[in-house]
């Protein structure tokens, strides 16, 4: 039973991740049964700790811990959950009126630098924070990490409050909304959260929204908070790593609502705008540095505008500790781990025949237009590869596939349901996409 228990959480947890597995899983479930034998199962039987447990996993996760179970025993298994268990303890109650999140005052439109990057969805933010709940509605904010979604979406709650001092601004992370939604479900107290949202907050800003994925209740009561705002004429404001189509775990009827308001993305920052930004957080920390390093730290640091945060604030430290001046020189002696000699970023041309050979097929299949599943599949993974690793547009990656950007949506897309859904697929994938990325030998 041991054995199966911990089989069972490790393939839970690659499904539902750790942060469930440790808030409601762990705590709220133990082994009962797994019966007549773990060599033919039909049934597993877990005791859940206490009924608001029992509710929450079996609302949540009962299709996910069948799955489990199932490819543990290898075949189709029936969960059963028993006992409720004691009481659950009780937890501070519902946010009371006066406890609205508020902003972060440091994060407003006057710091914030606009670039090609981000210049439309700067633009929205403006015109949402001029007119809450008039213009567009929600305003979904999307892109990757550190690109600058919180800063906007706070500088959006700064700029109303700014403006309409007689707006409630209410800001959540996800992680935050979800807490005080699992409280108020478990004091029965959702339906005060609703009014709560309806009465008290004029806008809400809700960051992060990806993780809410899969929390169904939270989705629900989510989704009607939502509904009563927009029907009050109250702004909503949402970023996610992820635009609304690609969070494939969240309801459906969510991602449509998302939909309907303005999507805008924030994309990685050029050169110039991220010598922009660099040249503002430098004044900032009083940091006196050379164009030539500004420039070839802005090279570097490509991905994101808190790698680059990263970096200038290990420079102010090198620099105070050794008192030397900022230099090219300084830079490679002492930041060598950070900003190593540039490496030729990994081409399509060198994916493909990273995916081809793993796969043994040939280069030329991938390129070619023959359909059968032994090819099909690696192509679609070099696709995915080629994205993920290059970051190259949809219609660049079709032109070195010699196909339409249609396609290479597809075959993304494809490739991350597969990794979504099965774990072997999810760990092939970082196998390859670490060949991709090694440098040429
Ligand atoms: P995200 O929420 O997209 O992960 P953040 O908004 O937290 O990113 O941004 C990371 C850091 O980079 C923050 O300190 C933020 O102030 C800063 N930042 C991001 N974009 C810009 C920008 N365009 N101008 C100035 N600072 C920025
Ligand atoms: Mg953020």
């Amino acid at each position: 039973m041991d054995g199966f228990w911990s089989q069972f959480c490790t393939v839970l947890e690659s499904k539902i991740g750790d942060r469930d597995m440790d808030a409601w899983v762990r705590p709220g479930l133990s082994l009962e049964q797994v019966a007549p034998s773990l060599a033919d199962p039909h049934l597993v039987r877990f005791r859940t700790t206490s009924r608001w447990h029992h509710d929450w996993i079996r609302d949540n996760f009962l299709a996910e811990i069948t799955w489990a179970c199932s490819e543990i025993c290898g075949r189709t298994v029936t969960v059963e959950l028993v006992g409720e268990g004691a009481a659950a303890p009780a937890l501070p109650a519902a946010p009371a009126r006066k406890a609205i999140p508020t902003v972060d005052r440091s994060l407003v439109f006057e710091n914030f630098v606009v670039g090609k990057c981000n210049e439309f969805a700067h633009a929205a933010a403006i015109a949402v924070a001029e007119s809450p709940g008039r213009v567009y509605n929600p305003l979904f904010i999307y892109g990757g990490t550190g690109l600058g979604k919180t800063h906007l979406s706070h500088a959006i709650g700064n700029r109303v409050e700014q403006l309409h001092p007689h707006l409630n601004v209410c800001y959540y992370g996800s992680q935050q909304f979800f807490e005080q939604m699992v409280r108020a479900i478990q004091n029965k107290a959702n339906l005060q959260f609703l009014e709560h949202f309806r009465a008290d907050v004029d806008v809400l800003i809700l960051d992060d929204i990806q993780f809410l994925g899969g929390r169904e209740r939270t989705e629900e009561e989510l989704f009607h908070i939502l509904e009563a705002m927009q029907a009050n004429g109250k702004q909503v404001v949402i970023t996610s790593d992820e635009p609304p189509r690609n969070l494939g775990r969240l309801a459906p009827r969510l991602r449509t609502r998302f939909e309907q308001g303005l999507l805008v993305d924030v994309q990685p920052p050029d050169v110039e705008t991220m010598m922009a930004i660099l040249a503002q957080k430098a004044e900032l920390m009083r940091l006196d540095i050379p164009s030539d390093v500004q420039y070839t730290i802005a090279q570097r640091v490509r991905s994101s505008v808190r790698e680059l945060e990263g970096v200038l604030k290990r420079l102010s430290a090198l620099h105070a500790f050794y008192r030397a001046p900022i230099t090219l020189a300084f830079l490679h002696e002492r930041m060598s781990d950070v900003i190593p000699p540039a490496a030729p970023p990994p081409t399509p041309d060198r994916i493909i025949a990273r995916v081809a050979e793993h796969y043994h097929v040939r280069v030329s299949d991938i390129l070619g237009n023959r359909r059968p599943a032994n090819i099909a599949w690696p192509r679609q993974i070099a696709m995915f590869l080629t994205r993920r690793v290059t970051g190259l547009s949809f219609p660049e990656i079709g032109r070195a596939f010699g196909r339409d950007n249609s396609t290479v949506q597809y075959a993304c897309n494809k490739v991350e349901e597969g990794a979504e859904r099965d774990p072997n697929i999810r760990a092939e994938i970082e196998q390859l996409e670490r060949l991709c990325r090694a440098p040429v030998a």
